[in-house]
């Protein structure tokens, strides 16, 4: 049998397939799992409606985190639909490209807001409306997080911020969740080239300088974050919540 045979997943971040979203949907598709998509605007439903029809899924819908008439209507068709939710992926993040270049001290009151509306209370938004379906089915939530949270990462600035709020928001999660037997946990991704990687300024030497210094001596390729995914949404992570779990060929052990 296969690891998520007869489990439903919703998947929130695919943007294309290079997207982290992407990567754990094809490890999910593989290992059984049943998917519903959401995307963020008509531009990107044409690159994510392929994509997910490529992999027979029925439901794909819009959804801007930010709007909480839209998150409502995601789950009340996910109700409808399947009744229940096993698996809620949260792989989204965003903020403005002045503020992932010019120094973090000057990051605007608009601008911050933004990141952390966005990139972290997003959990918050989706976590309260997916508990109500995951109750009785072990449910697993699992979100992405960069130890720029954790670090100084230059360029990385008010998105370390909001990831830092994401990632003690997964442990509040876990709390709050799990005597209803639903695990909150976290994915610290190595960079990778995506998307939202392109807003980040000097991109390019981040994964330089990872290559050079992680134990593994190389980056990390993101079926490594869908198989991590895997474990953390399949009964294999049956007692972990409220985990940062790194994927990053080890680079945030290091000191020196
Ligand atoms: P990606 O493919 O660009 O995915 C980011 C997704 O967030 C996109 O689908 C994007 O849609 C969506 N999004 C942004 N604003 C939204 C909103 N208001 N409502 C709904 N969706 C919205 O890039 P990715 O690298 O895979 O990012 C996925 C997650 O992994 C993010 O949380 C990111 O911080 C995290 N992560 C990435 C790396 C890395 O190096 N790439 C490393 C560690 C962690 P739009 O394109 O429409 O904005």
């Amino acid at each position: 049998m296969k690891l998520l045979e007869g489990k439903r997943a919703a998947i929130f971040g695919v943007a294309n397939d290079r997207s982290i979203a992407w990567a754990i949907s094809e490890a999910f598709h593989a290992e059984g799992a049943e998917l519903a998509f959401t995307y963020a605007g008509e531009i990107l439903e044409k690159r994510v409606r392929p994509l997910a029809e490529g992999i027979g899924s029925k439901i794909i819908l819009p959804c801007d985190v930010t709007k909480d008439e839209e998150v409502e209507k995601v789950f009340a068709t996910l109700k409808q639909k399947w009744g229940g939710l096993d698996i809620l992926v949260h792989a989204i993040a965003f903020a403005n490209k002045e503020d992932l270049s010019n120094p973090y001290a000057q990051t605007s009151r608009a601008g911050f807001h933004l990141a952390m509306d966005v990139s972290a209370y997003s959990l918050v938004a989706l976590a309260q409306r997916a508990a109500p379906l995951m109750e009785e089915r072990n449910g697993s939530i699992v979100t992405l997080t960069y130890m720029g949270s954790e670090k100084v990462i230059p360029n990385y600035n008010v998105m370390g911020v909001a990831k830092a709020a994401l990632e003690a928001s997964v442990r509040y999660l876990a709390h709050d969740l799990g005597p209803k037997g639903i695990r909150v946990n976290a994915i610290s991704a190595g960079p990778l080239r995506t998307l939202a990687a392109a807003g980040i300024s000097d991109f390019k030497s981040m994964l330089h300088h990872v290559a050079e210094r992680a134990p593994l001596k190389r980056n990390i390729g993101a079926e490594e974050v869908g198989k991590t995914a895997l474990y953390l949404c399949s009964d294999w992570g049956s007692a972990v919540t409220g985990e940062v779990v790194h994927v990053d060929a080890g680079y945030n052990i290091m000191g020196m």
